[in-house]
């Protein structure tokens, strides 16, 4: 192929849109498509057996959608002997052989790639990333929502991009009369639980997916979790067939219930499209527009559909531009100075404590937790512990299908560890063991007791809450928004606040 090659269109696995601008005017006599699975990509943080099933899986069938169009497609598998083992590597490989007259690509999500790549691709600047068209908030977008401000804050963004993209307006004002419906969005279950929850629509491995799920327990055994139970959407008309499923089954109570949580139940009313969102088998503008399709016809209440939009034209887009703006410096930030070790269960599940065992639990074996067991579970459970940050990101990053960093860093090192000092959060996401008891079951089959925060029966979370609060008391005691927390703790006595001590330092010390 040397010197033949016009175009050489380099995609990424997180780029997996057949409408993607790179492939404008392509034209199969003289260009290529360049991918490649490379196992830095898979081992540069430990990531686990259901991630790396979930990206090959959803490249493998890409790949063969534009061969069986007649498109050239350049692959390398993870098992090739010739595997470069990196992308750059491969790239240059490629690159240096074939000599392309042009060279097209979207941007990449992740910053080390941007950066890393820009140089490989356009040694003399000769070209650029194209803008990703998948995100409804360009980089110049948030950057003039930014400017001028003391501090960012998701809501008044998420009101913006309403208005800009007239989402669930009527004339100049919010649909339903208010900008959100959030506390209609707290609802736990009673005492009975989630009844005749609807089963999502699941994707039984074809031998596409069989491949790499065999290819994967032999090339990386070490991988942490499983990916027998793996049946998330890996093409286009599946995440189509997802969405569809969800709008018409799930939708109506997501608002309700999202922030609820129960035993045995992973998915309840979440949608589980977030991996073909952030793999680019789904925009985010069809799936709002379902959303809100759904209550235009009355399908489902304002809250649900509100409450849904939400989490992908204000948080989703917002964690992006977060992103942006605070790298390459995010991971190292660590407001709160934590440096504690993540604990070894994480990568187990083995403990005594029902709420951690029942999320980490899933999260290995699945792929999948919804938000609040991320936020306000295993991310709570590691703020009040004090982990340095950069191991619970390596962590989340590690563990789920849908990770990639533009999304995991904010959401982890902002918002649940509020080591980026209140970027991301207004406050941090402390809460003791009631919190976990209001909004699940939880605490029902658990040997602590959440009332509790010394003595034998104590919860953890309840103990190293006071802890947190105690140790952080002059680092947050500006903060407006913890003043009715720091209230009660200045209700103890020092005895009291002692003895909290000792016992969380006991839970440390493991
Ligand atoms: C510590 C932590 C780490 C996270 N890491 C990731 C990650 O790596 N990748 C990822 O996609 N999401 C991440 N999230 C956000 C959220 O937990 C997942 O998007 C969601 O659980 C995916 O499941 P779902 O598709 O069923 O979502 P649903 O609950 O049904 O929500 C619908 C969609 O909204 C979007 N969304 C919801 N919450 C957020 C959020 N906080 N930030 C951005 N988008 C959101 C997702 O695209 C999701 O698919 C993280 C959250 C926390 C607290
Ligand atoms: S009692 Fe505490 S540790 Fe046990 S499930 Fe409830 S919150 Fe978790």
């Amino acid at each position: 192929m040397r010197g033949m090659l016009r175009r050489l269109v380099v995609v990424f696995g997180d780029q997996l849109d057949e409408a993607s601008p790179a492939f404008s005017q392509f034209d199969p006599k003289i260009d290529c498509i360049w991918m490649a699975e490379v196992r830095e990509e898979s081992t540069h943080v430990v990531s686990s057996k259901a991630r790396i099933v979930m990206f090959l899986a959803a490249m493998r069938h890409f790949r063969d959608g534009l061969l069986a169009k007649g498109w050239r497609v350049e692959y390398t598998e993870l098992q090739a002997p010739d595997n470069a083992g990196s992308l750059s590597g491969a790239l240059e490989r490629f690159i240096e052989k074939h000599r392309p007259k042009e060279i097209v690509a979207v941007e990449p999500g992740e910053w080390r790639l941007r950066e890393g790549l820009r140089l490989i691709l356009w040694p003399n600047g000769e070209g650029d990333w194209l803008e990703d068209p998948h995100f409804l908030c360009s980089h110049r977008q948030f950057e003039a929502h930014a400017k001028g401000r003391k501090q960012l804050r998701m809501e008044f963004f998420y009101r913006e991009m309403r208005q800009r993209l007239g989402v669930l307006m009527e004339g100049a004002k919010p649909a339903g009369g208010a900008w959100n419906f959030d506390a209609l969005n707290r609802g736990g279950f009673g005492k009975n639980g989630p009844e005749l929850l609807p089963a999502p629509i699941a994707f039984a491995p074809d031998s596409t997916t069989r491949s790499v799920i065999e290819m994967v327990d032999r090339e990386l055994p070490e991988a942490p979790g499983t990916s027998r139970h793996f049946d998330f959407p890996v093409t286009r008309n599946q995440a189509l067939e997802a969405l569809s499923d969800f709008i018409t089954n799930r939708l109506p109570y997501f608002g309700q219930y999202q922030d609820a949580m129960w035993t045995g139940q992973p998915w309840l009313y979440h949608a589980r499209l977030s991996a073909a969102l952030n793999l680019k088998l789904i925009c985010p503008l069809e799936v709002i527009t379902a959303a809100e399709k759904s209550w235009n016809l009355g399908l489902v209440p304002i809250a649900a559909a509100e409450g849904f939009i939400r989490q992908i034209l204000g948080w989703r887009e917002y964690v992006r531009g977060i992103y942006w703006r605070s790298m390459p410096g995010y991971l190292e930030a660590n407001a709160l100075e934590a440096h504690a070790a993540l604990p070894a269960f994480y990568w187990t599940g083995e403990t005594d404590m029902q709420c951690l065992k029942q999320a980490i639990g899933q999260t290995l074996k699945l792929g999948y937790a919804h938000h609040i067991q991320r936020l306000m579970v295993t991310g709570l459970y590691a703020l009040l512990l004090g982990v340095r940050p950069i191991e619970v990101h390596e962590w989340y990053l590690g563990v789920y299908i849908d990770a990639v960093e533009w999304v995991e860093i904010p959401n982890t090192i902002g918002m649940s560890q509020y080591a980026d000092g209140g970027v991301m959060a207004s406050k941090p996401y402390a809460a003791s063991g009631k919190y976990i008891q209001r909004m699940s079951d939880y605490c029902r089959g658990c040997i602590y007791d959440p009332a509790l925060s010394v003595g034998e029966k104590a919860c953890p979370f309840t103990t190293l809450y006071w802890d947190f609060l105690a140790r952080n008391r002059a680092r947050l005691g500006g903060n407006q928004r913890m003043a009715l927390q720091l209230k009660n703790l200045d209700r103890f006595t020092p005895e009291f606040l002692e003895a909290v001590r000792v016992q969380a330092a006991q839970i440390k010390g493991g």
